[in-house]
């Protein structure tokens, strides 16, 4: 199961962090998922809430999240995964960010930002069924 984007959005998702650099950015993927691969089609830039700790956490507001979703249904697409910065650290998910996945089947996008340009972005698909037995899998990037 690998993660397609286009050139513009992948370069979009990563211009996005190095834009909040020395915070975390964050955002919403919108897409469609086959049996395949995840391809986005779209993104959605979000504020990130977390005003106490931007440099490493992030957020995404319930209602961002509530917007994207209606806009991806009126698409025709679904949310497919979120992606977020990890400034001055690789890209690589935390325990936070691991406790914090409960979409199962989306696409979590981790860029690595580096003084302020970005480096490395992975992509870790979120798999299982319940909160016990979740992971997350490395997943190949396809940038068309
Ligand atoms: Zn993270």
């Amino acid at each position: 199961m690998s993660l397609i984007l286009f050139r513009d959005l992948y370069d979009d998702l990563r211009a996005h962090g190095e834009a909040t650099y020395p915070n975390e950015c964050c955002g919403i993927l919108l897409g469609k998922t086959d049996t395949a691969a995840i391809r986005v089609t779209s993104l959605v830039r979000a504020g990130n809430t977390r005003t106490d700790s931007a440099h490493n956490r992030y957020n995404i507001a319930p209602e961002e999240l509530i917007a994207a979703q209606r806009q991806a249904r009126n698409s025709g697409l679904d949310i497919v995964g979120f992606y977020h910065s990890h400034p001055d650290h690789p890209a690589q998910w935390s325990t936070t960010d691991f406790a914090e996945a409960h979409w199962f089947g989306c696409s979590y996008v981790i860029t690595a930002i580096a003084k302020g340009k970005a480096e490395l972005t992975n992509s870790f698909l979120l798999s299982g069924t319940t909160e016990e037995d979740k992971r997350f899998e490395s997943q190949s990037i396809v940038v068309e």
